[in-house]
């Protein structure tokens, strides 16, 4: 069976490098907050070209940590969409901030600006006001952070990106994660840059706001044992640190190999009626999820299934319509009609680093015969 995603593959491509530096980092005798991260921290940060880099326990910690450094939470009404990991919605609401969910652009699958535009004009009754705005840069695929970016100008919010999903990709040219107020990261496993275990980090454009966020993440701690703030426990632990230093070295090339088996599926689903990923003009994709869209997805699904390949589902229920946020939830103008269109219909292929030529070959010869 091909599955959808691999991280065993991903330490097995670089266990020598990976072994030393989980050993570097037990035998040093210091575990959390130390040399590890601090590297990390600083490689991670010149790598995207932000000012600074503040490492945490996980990306949704990252958003909530982003978030109270801008001074966003109760009374705060708070951008984002609906079609995303249940954790964007999550952390705002853990920080007290009511969110909104917009609706995303039927091609592109990330925020559209127009439903923003539309939404931003006309608060949704009873809401607080509009502070910030958190699109996500969904399956790899930079946001319109143009039409997002002006609308966060002319309106004084703040903007946050979730980049969990879009470690490299890029927008004009620049790394996403530059283009805000804050930018938040998870190093899941899977992810593109992915730890063997939990991790975060949120990237700031000034040393300010990073030194802000860093006492957050631990207790509101500028020096130890005193808080200025009440903050909370997110740390990055030197083991995950020290296994990022190595995967960020390989990330450039590991994302570079996504971009070319997504080339090779786009190829063969030329003569099919499935609809590849469409790249927005202008933006570097780097395929966290290579994600087709389909009426016909289960018995696609049961096809490819069939021929040996693994699929998923990103995501089959949008945030609005499962049981946690039905029916309390506030949405859009535009309502996430194409949110729930689009929930229905897309299938994530198998895609990550290590699959092998033979095994790409595979996949794209079952999507030719579909
Ligand atoms: C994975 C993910 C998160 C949450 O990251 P965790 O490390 O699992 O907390 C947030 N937003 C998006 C878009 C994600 O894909």
């Amino acid at each position: 069976m091909i599955v959808q995603a691999n991280p065993g593959a991903g330490y097995r491509a670089l266990k020598t490098e990976i072994d030393a530096a989980v050993a570097r980092a037990l035998d040093s005798g210091w575990y959390i907050l130390g040399q590890e991260v601090k590297a990390f921290e600083a490689a991670f940060a010149s790598w995207l070209g932000a000012g600074k880099a503040v490492g945490c326990g996980n990306g949704t910690d990252a958003i909530v940590l982003a978030l109270r450094g801008l001074g966003i939470g109760p009374g705060c009404s708070v951008a984002t969409v609906s079609h995303t990991a249940v954790a964007t919605v999550a952390a705002v609401e853990m920080t007290g901030a009511t969110p909104v969910l917009i609706d995303i652009d039927a091609e592109h699958y990330t925020m559209d600006p127009v439903d923003l535009a539309a939404t931003l004009a006309a608060l949704p009754a009873g809401l607080p006001p509009f502070k910030a705005v958190l699109p996500v840069h969904l399956y790899g695929q930079p946001a319109d952070l143009d039409a997002i970016g002006a609308l966060c100008r002319d309106n004084g919010l703040a903007l946050i990106e979730d980049c969990a999903q879009a470690h490299g990709a890029t927008w004009q040219g620049r790394k996403v994660g530059t283009f805000g107020d804050a930018a938040t990261f998870s190093f899941y496993p899977t992810k593109n840059l992915g730890a063997l275990g939990d991790g975060g980090a949120v990237a700031l454009p000034s040393e300010e706001a990073a030194s802000r966020v860093a006492a957050l993440r631990q207790y509101g701690w500028r020096t130890h044992y005193i808080s200025d703030d009440v903050g909370m426990n997110s740390r990055l632990d030197e083991l995950q640190a020290a296994i990022l230093r190595v995967k960020l070295a390989h990330l450039d090339a590991a994302n570079g190999r996504r971009q070319d088996i997504a080339a090779v599926y786009d190829e063969a689903l030329r003569h099919t009626a499935i609809r590849p990923p469409t790249r927005r003009v202008g933006a570097g994709h780097v395929f966290h999820l290579y994600v087709v869209r389909t009426p016909d997805r289960d018995a696609v699904q049961a096809a490819l299934r069939a021929a040996g390949i693994g699929s998923g589902i990103h995501y089959p229920q949008p945030v609005h319509l499962q049981p946690a946020y039905r029916g309390r939830v506030a949405l859009g103008a535009a309502g996430c009609v194409q949110t729930e269109l689009a929930a229905s219909q897309v299938l994530s292929l198998p895609l990550y680093p290590e699959l092998t030529d033979d095994e790409v070959a595979q996949v794209a010869a079952a999507l030719k015969r579909l």
